[in-house]
């Protein structure tokens, strides 16, 4: 049978990208369609604007910083209006670079909503109709708010870089990577931050000594943290209240939440009167879910074709990323396996070995390092203290102290670094990093992480002094042995 394309590829996030590209450089005829804008939750609305984010929030310590080095600065206001207009510049111009690099592989773009019609059909918005020999599902994932009355006053992480101003208060709900990162760069930003997270400690599933150490930082900064904390009530202030009581299992916990479609922020640009489970009531300029994502699959014909879904609606592949049906293969944060950029990313590269370079290749799971860019960030790759105490036959390394350039302008602020090694082969199974930079340094200590590298082999490298990351290769005796 002839097909119109070799590759269809729905979704121009990373993952999906990166696939259209590799796959048409080997002479394979590809299309992707887009709904939205090229460049996906990474490029538009995650990763990238974030960062810039981080770094706008950056300032007023770095100000504090400078005259305690001695330079006489006086900060002024933040701009949000002119921050924000360099932001989306950037993010066209990123845009840009994305829709060229596409068309230079020649790979033919439909800006449309694409959806399945069979194993190897796909059918745009405006009703064509193209059918392909394989066809890869690369829809990322979406912002979910939590099961209560009137959830859809609250914003999401997407509508975060689309406010027209900054608010002046803002409760952030959710305890996880987006949670805590925006609570730090909100809160940098001026706005007055209060935070619920329903666990005993935010960033579930990290280390937990390096999640009390980022929680102490994110309250002495001024972030309003409440722990074992959540929503229970909110409307529009002066509105009729729903109670719904402080029932937490009310909440639910994985709720599978309303799709967030268009500008929520501007119903939430009333005041938002909220009521807490420990029965305190205020009210905030905006309330912010950062309670998990989902994956992107809603109303896509997958199943109609005959691809499984998972329980919280990901689609199940195998390591090769092809789903139950052949023609159909699935790659990124829609596959709810690790939902991170340079995964997707990787599973992109491995599809096209696999489908179009005939050199089958797994995307590697394995000992990812990641970043949280709270502040200080986090850094961490491998086995949590908890993970390995729970195994056993473990040797845990840790120094936490106060960094040179905090100690001298003043700050109380300790930064961690932590080893967690096998005491029979010694090699090194974990390594968690709070600091500044945490995440440029676990980018390099996740490379010798990776090759299998002994505690000795970091200790035979010799310090670079004065950093703080020397401390990877000066601890001399365990803290702990499990
Ligand atoms: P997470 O899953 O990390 O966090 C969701 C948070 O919401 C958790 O604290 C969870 O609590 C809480 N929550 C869930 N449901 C409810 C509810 N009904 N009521 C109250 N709280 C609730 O999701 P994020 O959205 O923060 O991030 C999604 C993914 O995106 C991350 O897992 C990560 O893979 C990726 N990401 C990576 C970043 C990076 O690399 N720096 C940055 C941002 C995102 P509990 O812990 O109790 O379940």
């Amino acid at each position: 049978m002839a097909f119109d394309y070799d590759l269809f590829v729905i979704g121009g996030g990373s993952g999906g990208v990166r696939a259209a590209r590799t796959a048409a450089e080997t002479g394979a005829k590809v299309a992707l369609a887009e709904e939205s804008r090229m460049g996906g939750t990474c490029v538009i609305r995650g990763c990238v604007p974030k960062k810039l984010m981080v770094f706008a929030s950056e300032f007023p310590a770095m100000f504090e910083d400078a005259r305690a080095y001695g330079w006489q600065v006086k900060a002024g206001a933040f701009d949000w209006p002119a921050f924000r207009g360099r932001l989306h510049a950037e993010l066209d111009r990123l845009e840009g670079i994305y829709r060229t690099m596409l068309g230079r592989s020649g790979v033919e773009i439909h800006d449309a909503r694409a959806v399945l019609k069979d194993a190897h059909t796909v059918e745009l918005a405006g009703g064509a109709t193209f059918t392909a020999k394989h066809v890869l599902v690369a829809t990322g994932g979406v912002p979910m708010r939590p099961g209560i009355a009137n959830a859809e006053l609250g914003i999401v992480s997407d509508d975060i870089f689309l406010m027209e101003e900054l608010p002046r208060s803002i409760l952030i709900v959710g305890g996880g990577y987006i949670a805590c990162e925006f609570a730090c760069i909100l809160n940098g930003l001026g706005v007055e931050v209060t935070q619920y997270y329903r666990g005993a400690q935010i960033l579930r599933g990290f280390d937990g000594e390096a999640r009390g150490l980022i929680s102490e930082a994110m309250l002495d900064a001024g972030i309003g943290l409440h722990l074992g904390t959540n929503i229970v009530d909110m409307c529009p202030e002066g509105a009729p209240q729903v109670d719904q009581g402080t029932n937490s299992d009310a909440l639910g916990v994985e709720q599978s939440g309303a799709e967030v479609t268009g500008d929520s922020g501007a119903a939430a640009r009333k005041r938002i009167w909220v009521k807490a489970t420990n029965g305190h009531e205020n009210v905030f300029d905006h309330v912010f879910f950062a309670t998990g994502r989902r994956p992107n699959t809603d109303g896509l014909g997958l199943e109609e074709a005959g691809v499984t879904l998972g329980r919280r609606g990901e689609i199940e592949v195998d390591a090769h990323s092809q789903s139950a049906v052949p023609s159909i293969y699935a790659i990124g944060d829609v596959t709810g396996r690790v939902e991170l950029t340079p995964v997707a990313i990787r599973e992109g590269a491995a599809f096209t070995e696999t489908v179009f370079k005939g050199n089958p290749v797994k995307a590697d799971h394995d000992l990812v390092p990641s970043a949280i860019f709270t502040q200080p960030e986090y850094g961490a790759i491998g086995m949590t203290e908890e993970e390995a105490t729970e195994r056993g036959g473990v040797e845990i390394y840790c120094t936490s102290f106060r960094p040179m350039q905090h100690a001298f302008a003043g700050h109380s602020d300790r930064v961690l670094m932590k080893l967690i090694v096998d005491r029979e082969d010694r090699r090194v199974l974990g390594c968690h990093i709070v600091a500044d930079n945490a995440g440029e340094m676990i980018q390099l200590a996740g490379i010798a992480v990776k090759m299998g590298a002994t505690k000795e082999d970091f200790d035979r490298v010799v310090a670079v002094h004065p950093t703080m990351s020397e401390e990877l290769v000066t601890m001399k005796s365990p803290v702990r042995t499990a």
